[in-house]
């Protein structure tokens, strides 16, 4: 029986595969030029309260706009830049970005938060935190700026990544554990973790309306809620996940329900335009 064959000890070669091996190599080649030459982009997605519908904040998301390929989504990349250490280079083409805007929203009496993802890898290295504050000199300030962490990254490196999380809090950032419930939390560890946010990971929202999703859930939000953190929930597409969110007393909500991640421009746009709760009057059910 064909399934059982992936068993055997010898590897087919795929001249598919080889080709994929190539691309990523090329890739990656690549990457340190597209920093260089701004062919990065910065899209948005909002993060609304649950309760007021308001937006408060935008996480950045990296597309790289490539001359021959067109838009890479960060999936393509990003473990790949990680794994051979040329996460940095993108890490604070992002944050400098992100920073100049926000200053920009702020002298413009916009204030909404903006979110950054950093790579374990990023914090790892002691020279992180230093690069951060040179950012910070020169592009803007950290307040209201939120760094997410995925939970495996911070879980798999414990104790050499907490100094680096107390000095980036200290510095002013918000920090969020990004993913959360796909890692392996010790809850003790997470109650002396100097975060503020959760945001529960896409499966458990998928996973709402099946069998203990909304136990499941609903555990998550209260645990936050016990160590203090805002907790939000990620890839929310649909108006019976927004019914099931509030009725669980999540605080923030992201995802297509609301709006798909945005060139900057676009969500300045979207913002002006007013946006509405998209469910009907019964959301107090
Ligand atoms: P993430 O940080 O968990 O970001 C959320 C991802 O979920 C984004 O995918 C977003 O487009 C997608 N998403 C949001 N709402 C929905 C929804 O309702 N349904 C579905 N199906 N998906 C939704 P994206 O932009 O492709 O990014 C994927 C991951 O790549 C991110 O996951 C993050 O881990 C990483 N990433 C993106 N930008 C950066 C970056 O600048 N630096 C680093 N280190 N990682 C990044
Ligand atoms: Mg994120
Ligand atoms: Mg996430
Ligand atoms: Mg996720």
């Amino acid at each position: 029986y064909i399934a059982k064959r992936t068993h055997l000890p010898f590897v087919v070669y795929d001249p598919q595969q080889e080709e994929n091996r190539k691309s990523v190599l090329s890739l990656l080649g690549e990457l340190k030029t597209a920093v260089d030459h701004d062919q990065l982009a910065v899209f948005l997605q909002p993060k609304v309260s649950l309760r007021a519908g308001h937006v408060v904040g935008a996480e950045a998301l990296v597309r790289w706009c490539h001359p021959e390929r067109g838009w890479i989504p960060p999936g393509q990349f990003i473990p790949f830049a990680e794994q051979s250490g040329r996460i940095r280079g993108l890490t604070l083409w992002m944050l400098r970005r992100c920073l100049e805007l926000h200053a920009q929203w702020l002298a413009r009496g916009r204030e909404i938060g903006i979110a950054v993802n950093v790579s374990i890898n990023d914090l790892e290295d002691p020279q992180f935190v230093g690069q951060v504050e040179s950012l910070l000199a020169r592009h803007g300030q950290p307040h209201g700026m939120t760094l997410e962490l995925t939970e495996s990254g911070v879980m798999s490196a414990p104790s050499s990544v907490l100094p680096a999380l107390e000095r980036l809090r200290q510095l002013g950032f918000r920090l969020s554990i990004d993913d959360f419930g796909t890692g392996y939390s010790s809850l003790a560890y997470l109650s002396k973790l100097p975060v503020d946010e959760l945001k529960i990971d896409r499966s458990f929202i998928n996973e709402l309306e099946q069998a203990h999703g909304e136990g499941i859930v609903g555990a998550v939000v209260e645990l936050g809620h016990v160590l203090r953190l805002a907790v939000v929930a990620e890839g929310v597409e649909t108006e019976a996940a927004w019914h099931y969110l509030r009725r669980l007393d999540c605080d923030l909500v992201q995802g297509f329900l609301v709006a798909k991640p945005m060139p900057i421009e676009e969500f300045e746009t979207w913002l002006e335009q007013g946006w509405s709760i998209p469910v009907a009057d019964s959301i107090d059910g």
